[in-house]
């Protein structure tokens, strides 16, 4: 491709709403143009490196026995209410009326989509298993839209779905899966992670996701440094190095005068006892309003200790719910305690209590009083106050105790590129979506999911393969694999030269983009090193007067001049 034929303007600065490295490079370098937030047009070389990447997924998956298809992006309101997800997905789902006043939504995920698609073909274990993908633009009304591709309101995924007839085959069909996941990210060369997760509102019981590891991820991993054991600290166990637990002999409940201390590190400053060692008591709505009718506050109270944080994930699967449950406010506190939240403990509450396991240890602990301004000491657990259930609902973090060996846990950042579910029979049995089995019984279909986030795998790889200069392209999905800087544009020599280097890489199977524009070599290097091609060669006058060329190696700056003979040789594929 030629530069001047094609439409790549590049930037000497980002805008300032672009945060991250990726996000400013991808503007900075003409890959994408925001339309409005969590909007973005892919540019020319955008969308090359996102096809190469398809093509990727379409062969790992294809090659294991994938079928793709593609289904439509606008759902009727009557699909989504079959599983309850119209009401359970919340404003994520983008919903409107067209002009018969029939309701319907963007494609946020397809679960009901393909299931609906399944259930009218499909009779007979005869025909399972089936794999059914498609590659596709997804709609999710993001809160907040951010970092360019990585979090937008439209962007790109590959959603898989799997159909078997047992629980046996749907595991297995999840192996396949997982191993084509592995396969992918393996050919894209990044450094990634696959982490135990959380199911979120898709649902099911197993699940991985696929992490590419970078600083300024969204997602905490914590990875242990003995095993393989690694997860994402949504769902990672919390378990202390060195166990707290005290062996202090019960003494009898003392009130006494706190004022003005509001927070565990005021009771801490004025008692002297350290955070770890106090008690921090949180008031939550269990009642997650996927059902708008019931706007019941059913309170429940959470015990921490000081120095530990909730972790709203676990909290939301202890209490079964679909969404994370909202913290009350000051007043809806006061109505449940009696007392500001500063002053507020468990003795005497009416509410059902969760108490974290890192809190059972703890003897004469001080709790609020559930009155203003005072605290009580000498608290225990069960003669003062009784839990509906200890359980660990603590943020897990680095140092602490591997679940699975004596090794200690090890913080990452990482961006999710990709996550698998095991499904069961959740959506098949809502959808009445059945098979005959061989007694010719009726039965739903045990099901698998699987995403791979397109657009923001491209980003996600530049966020992880970049340095001050530019872009650092892995050549898997890079959108040329060499960039060629013609430096003499109007020298017959350098253009042929330059043409029949292209023609010989082109025969290699390699993408060529020749930068044939009137500009300076400086300002063409420049462009070169943002755009971040594998491999460069300058092509110039001067150079060839010596019968010399330039090949740069982008990811090492590493040069050599070569003649122009040999350079094609010496460009590797991907
Ligand atoms: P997240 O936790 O980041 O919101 P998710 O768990 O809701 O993502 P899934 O439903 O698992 O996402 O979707 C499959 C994949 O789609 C994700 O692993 C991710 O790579 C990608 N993805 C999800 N939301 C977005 C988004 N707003 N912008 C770009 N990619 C996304
Ligand atoms: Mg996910």
């Amino acid at each position: 491709m030629r530069w001047s034929q094609s439409h790549i303007y590049t930037l000497k600065e980002a805008p300032s709403d672009a945060e991250i490295p990726s996000h400013k490079l991808m503007i900075r370098a003409g890959l994408i143009k925001k339309l409005a937030p969590g909007l973005y047009t892919y540019g020319p070389l955008a969308l090359r490196a996102i096809r190469k990447f398809e093509n990727i997924i379409r062969q790992e998956l294809d090659s294991r026995g994938g079928t793709e298809i593609l289904m439509p992006i606008v759902h009727p309101r009557e699909l989504w209410e079959e599983t309850n997800r119209w009401e359970e997905m919340g404003a994520g789902l983008l919903k409107f009326k067209n002009r018969n006043e029939h309701w319907f939504c963007l494609g946020a995920t397809h679960e009901e989509a393909v299931v609906d698609f399944v259930r009218n073909d499909v009779k007979s274990y005869k025909d399972l298993p089936k794999n059914i993908y498609q590659v596709q633009t997804k709609y999710r009304d993001e809160i907040r839209p951010r970092f360019g591709l990585m979090r937008g309101r439209e962007f790109i995924m590959k959603d898989a779905y799997t159909f078997d007839a047992d629980q046996a085959s749907a595991l297995k069909s999840y192996d396949v899966m997982y191993n084509a996941y592995k396969a992918i990210f393996d050919r894209l060369g990044v450094k990634y992670r696959i982490v135990q997760a959380d199911a979120g509102n898709i649902g099911g019981s197993q699940t991985h996701e696929f992490q590419l590891l970078a600083d300024a991820g969204e997602d905490s991993l914590l990875v242990s440094d003995t095993t393989d054991f690694a997860a994402n600290i949504e769902v990672c166990p919390a378990i202390d190095s060195i166990a707290h637990v005290s062996h202090e002999a019960p003494k009898e409940i003392e009130k006494f005068a706190t004022p003005g201390l509001k927070t565990i590190a005021d009771l801490s400053k004025s008692t002297g006892v350290q955070e770890k060692d106090l008690v921090k008591t949180l008031f939550f709505s269990s009642n997650d309003r996927t059902n708008p009718k019931d706007t019941s506050l059913k309170p429940i109270c959470v015990l921490l200790r000081g120095s530990d944080e909730l972790n709203p994930i676990k909290l939301k699967n202890v209490l079964k719910l679909t969404n994370a449950p909202l913290m009350l406010t000051d007043a809806e506190v006061r109505e449940v305690s009696g007392a500001h939240p500063g002053s507020c403990g468990p003795v005497g509450l009416k509410i059902p209590i969760y108490m974290d396991t890192g809190v059972q240890g703890l003897k004469n602990v001080i709790v609020g009083a559930n009155e203003d301004g005072f605290h009580l000491k000498n608290v225990n657990f069960p003669k003062d106050f009784q839990a509906t259930q200890i359980v660990d609902i603590r943020m897990a973090k680095a140092g602490d105790k591997c679940p699975e060996s004596n090794g200690k846990l090890q913080a990452f950042r990482g961006i999710e590129v990709g996550h698998v579910f095991y499904l069961g029979k959740k959506y098949s049995e809502k959808m009445k979506a059945t098979f005959l089995d061989s007694q010719g019984k009726a039965q739903a279909f045990e099901m698998g999911c699987y995403g791979i986030g397109v657009s923001r795998t491209v980003q996600a790889c530049i966020e992880q393969n970049h340095d001050q200069d530019g872009i650092v392209w892995p050549q898997a999905i890079a959108p040329f694999d060499v960039h060629i800087c013609l430096l003499d544009t109007k020298d017959p020599n350098a253009v042929e030269v330059c043409l029949k280097i292209e023609k010989e890489l082109v025969a290699k199977g390699l993408d060529v983009l020749i930068d044939d524009r009137d500009e300076r070599p400086g300002f063409k290097f420049k462009d070169a090193d943002l755009l971040g091609m594998p491999y460069r060669i300058v092509i110039g006058k001067k150079g060839l007067e010596q019968n010399e060329v330039e090949l740069v190696i982008r990811r090492t700056k590493e040069v050599s001049k070569v003649s122009p003979d040999v350079v094609s040789s010496l460009v590797k594929r991907a």
